[in-house]
């Protein structure tokens, strides 16, 4: 998973490890197919190299153009064309939700930060929905994942048990596209706490496209991420929490206990899950939450803008330590308050700036 385009999962691998173990085999299934899928996609990826214009195409002008593909129920990418821009509506619910929150991160960003497209080059926005991976009986099963490989996004359709279809949630449309967003900026290598940040990135601007779609204001905004995938029950709320890492699922049958620090005495260590870029990611993530309610209002103005140009002025080796500086040098161009509120949020979560 060190490749210069990992495959970039909402689900981490050590929740597919968990499921893997699950009581139940449509869960089961899933996630034992979910951990032999990097490999085989990687060589979908290298096909692809060999055919860049199929995969990716650029417009010329500034203005959105998405595809959104079904690969019914296959792993094929991006499989058979659907809905593209400016296209109506169709009866299948995942391709027009597909269709409409690549829509929703495009004009986020290109309305608040004047980005066009994830390249800043009007890059098309190409999805493929009822992604299928292959079990060892020579058939498919549905993806419990969604995911970004580098050149598109990825859904599944979910167990229907633990999750639902993954385009039901706009913030893990929008956290999805920012790993496009952030390969094309700061380009953070994506192991360690550099790949954390990565993460983090995407937890927050993910999190903002539904805020601002939604006009939820950072006092009382969910800051939860992947809310409308998970099938409810009393022991998961979410995949993640921003503002209380660690409380996203606690001892869940399936889930286990969400293991993300909200400290910087509390990082993960350990080699798994790259370097743990979904666990120490929570450091950053309640920094920002902390830093955003600080500075009320709605989070994608002030603190939305602060953290956006720090993602573009970061390098691909940036620690937390350098996002921190990053964001309070950004922040003190801004004014006092930016400045006060910044700080004390990094201090809030161990780092000192
Ligand atoms: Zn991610």
């Amino acid at each position: 998973m060190n490749d210069r385009h990992p495959v970039q999962c909402i689900i981490p691998p050590y929740i597919a490890e968990r499921l893997a173990q699950s009581a139940d085999p449509r869960i089961r299934a899933r996630a034992v197919a979910n951990l032999s899928r990097a490999a085989a996609f990687r060589a979908v990826r290298s096909f692809s190299q060999q055919l860049p214009s199929l995969m990716v195409t650029t417009a010329p002008e500034k203005k959105k153009h998405r595809l959104v593909y079904d690969s019914r129920s296959t792993d094929q990418l991006p499989g058979t064309l659907a809905r593209s821009e400016g296209g109506k509506s169709i009866k299948d619910p995942a391709v027009n939700e597909a269709y409409d929150g690549a829509g929703a991160t495009y004009d986020f960003y290109e309305q608040l930060f004047e980005r066009n497209s994830l390249d800043d080059r009007g890059m098309t926005l190409v999805s493929s929905v009822h992604v299928a991976e292959p079990d060892y009986g020579g058939s498919f099963v549905s993806m419990d994942n969604a995911f970004w490989n580098g050149e598109q996004m990825a859904y599944g359709d979910g167990d229907g048990v633990l999750f639902h279809r993954f385009t039901l949630s706009l913030d893990v449309i929008g956290h999805e596209l920012t790993h496009g967003v952030t390969s094309f900026t700061s380009n953070l290598t994506y192991s360690g706490q550099s790949g954390a940040l990565n993460e983090h990135f995407s937890d927050v601007f993910g999190i903002l496209v539904r805020q601002w779609k939604n006009g939820e204001s950072a006092r009382t905004a969910d800051w939860t991420v992947g809310r409308g995938v998970l099938v409810p029950a009393k022991t998961r709320r979410a995949i993640r929490d921003l503002e209380n890492p660690g409380t996203a699922f606690t001892d869940d049958p399936d889930l286990g206990t969400d293991p993300q620090p909200g400290h910087l005495k509390d990082l993960y260590l350990g080699n798994s899950d790259n370097g743990g870029v979904h666990i120490n990611s929570g450091i950053p993530n309640r920094a920002f939450v902390l830093a955003a309610k600080a500075l009320g209002g709605n989070a994608w103005e002030a603190a939305g803008r602060i953290w956006y140009r720090t993602l573009l002025q970061l390098s691909s080796s940036s620690q937390f330590q350098d996002c921190a500086a990053m964001t309070l040098q950004i922040a003190a161009t801004l004014g006092a308050a930016e400045k006060k509120a910044v700080k004390a949020a990094w201090r809030s979560v161990g780092l000192t700036v």
